[in-house]
């Protein structure tokens, strides 16, 4: 995966200055190219509507290229880009800079001038991406500002999500929780806005594979428990329940091997189909999470598809994204918290701490006992967000939070748990997320955040709200208003 820069010019300074600009600009790609967190690729300076066009429709067909960074160096008369951008499928940022940070005051003459007038350039390329309501992101300062850099990245991120959910194949094992409405989507719609194809496989396709791992597999793999994880003693070697490790171990084989059989990189469950799967996957589906692949519980595929999409955004940065459901309160004024759980299905790379590999009774799904792994989320600042179909459009929406440290040890609960301070307060969070018909399940992250999100949501046209510390429920009602006028009449008819 990598991006693209482009630099306009025109025809009419003359090959010196085209060259001067050529070596300015790939100084520029350089500088900027050291604090991305993808590769970026100098291209050659742009003076033609031809050749524009055509390096427009090169990045639409090329896989490899996820995202374009274009900047105006001197005057590249706008027209010149109507029928190259009218024809761009893939995510663009306008970077507004120019080469220099200082003024020469004493030395700057009518050359200087005509070489590095982006201040302008840049202008007349925004009116030109206005008027065919282009979606990109503006990004405006030199590239020597880490700042700058830094929100470049910011949206280099999200293109990889974007690249990465247009291409997601995510596979459901049983279809939805039966009853429930807002984990329902359409599927079709989903494969045109997102380009994530989404498809249903009976179970005991999974079980078979899951009958089918080895028993040397099986033994080395719940060796690697063993060097990972505080392991519940009855779970060891010898110990009473055991054998019920060994079975986790071999659904953790069965569903990699599925997986990666179909190239599936997101998948779901459901605990009312299992057919001849004796536990529930719990530990599998923590550990699949954790090396990247999507999930969602009781048949939800959206939230699958928004968590893989976070994980890939998340590459390489510290923290951790995972499945997440706002379970409960804790309503003393003043110290209002949600506590965040899932039946068994939280990632470990959101734990503060190692996590204890444990076996309990799960009083849903009416099978045998399932192994999970339990630990508390590692405090600090955070993102949870969750995908709605609202029948004619998708709704993301995002609340940022602050986990916290549970007030007090929660020896008794048998599952990973995260305990947050929602923003700006839990009432004015909770109202404003029931308000938009945000969902149940989310996806937890600490990677990233609201401007990834952003940078996503308007790549793909997709509405996104935000609930933060600025929110207040008068507001957020009045947007939520202009939201339903907005999308339906951007989507035309
Ligand atoms: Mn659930």
């Amino acid at each position: 995966m990598r991006f693209w820069f482009l630099t306009g010019s025109q025809g009419l300074y003359g090959e010196d200055t085209l060259r001067q600009v050529a070596e300015q600009s790939q100084r520029i790609a350089e500088t900027l190219g050291e604090g991305l967190p993808f590769e970026l690729e100098w291209r050659p300076v742009l003076t033609d509507a031809a050749a524009i066009r055509r390096v427009c429709l090169e990045a639409n067909a090329d896989d490899e290229c996820i995202g374009l960074i274009a900047w105006m160096h001197t005057f590249s008369p706008a027209k010149m880009w109507i029928a190259g951008l009218d024809a761009l499928r893939k995510p663009l940022l306008h970077l507004h800079t120019q080469a220099n940070v200082e003024l020469p005051w004493s030395s700057i003459d009518m050359d200087f001038m005509n070489l590095n007038q982006a201040a302008h350039g840049d202008r007349e390329f925004g009116y030109i991406q206005s008027r065919l309501g282009v979606p990109r992101k503006t990004v405006a300062g030199h590239v020597s500002d880490p700042a700058v850099v830094a929100r470049i990245g910011t949206w280099a991120r999200a293109a990889a999500g974007r690249a990465e959910v247009g291409s997601l194949r995510l596979a459901r094992f049983g279809d939805n929780m039966r009853d429930v409405a807002v984990t329902e989507g359409d599927k079709v719609e989903a494969q045109l806005r997102f380009g994530v194809s989404v498809n249903t496989y009976g179970v005991n396709e999974l079980v078979e594979a899951v009958d089918a791992a080895s028993d040397a597999d099986v033994s080395a793999l719940v060796k690697e428990y063993d060097d990972l994880y505080r392991m519940a003693p009855e779970l060891r070697v010898g110990g009473d329940r055991h054998e019920s490790l060994r079975y986790a171990a071999r659904i953790e084989l069965g569903l990699r091997h599925f997986l990666e059989g179909g190239d599936f990189k997101a998948f779901t469950t459901n605990f009312e189909d299992l057919g001849g799967l004796r536990q529930l996957p719990g530990l599998a589906v923590q550990r699949l999470m954790a090396d990247g692949y999507g999930f969602g519980g009781e048949g939800d595929w959206k939230t699958s598809v928004l968590l893989r999409t976070l994980k890939v955004m998340s590459t390489g940065l510290p923290g951790g994204t995972s499945f997440m459901e706002d379970y409960t309160y804790h309503l003393t004024p003043g110290e209002e918290v949600i506590l965040g759980a899932h039946m068994l299905e939280v990632c470990p790379t959101i734990a503060s701490d190692t996590p204890s590999c444990e076996i309990h009774p799960l009083g849903i799904g009416g099978r045998e006992d399932p192994v999970r792994l339990v630990f508390d989320a590692e405090p600090g600042s955070a993102v949870v967000v969750g995908l709605s179909d609202m029948g004619d459009r998708f709704r993301l929406v995002a609340n940022e939070i602050d986990v916290v440290a549970p007030p007090e040890p929660l020896p008794a609960l048998p599952v990973a748990r995260a305990v947050w301070r929602p923003r700006p307060d839990l009432r004015t969070s909770a109202e404003s997320w029931i308000t938009a018909g945000a969902p149940h399940h989310t996806v937890l992250s600490s990677a990233v955040g609201a401007e990834e999100l952003t940078d996503f949501a308007d790549m793909l046209g997709v509405e996104l709200l935000v609930i933060d510390e600025a929110t207040t429920p008068r507001q957020f009602a009045k947007e939520l208003r202009w939201n339903q006028a907005y999308y339906r009449l951007a989507q035309g008819f």
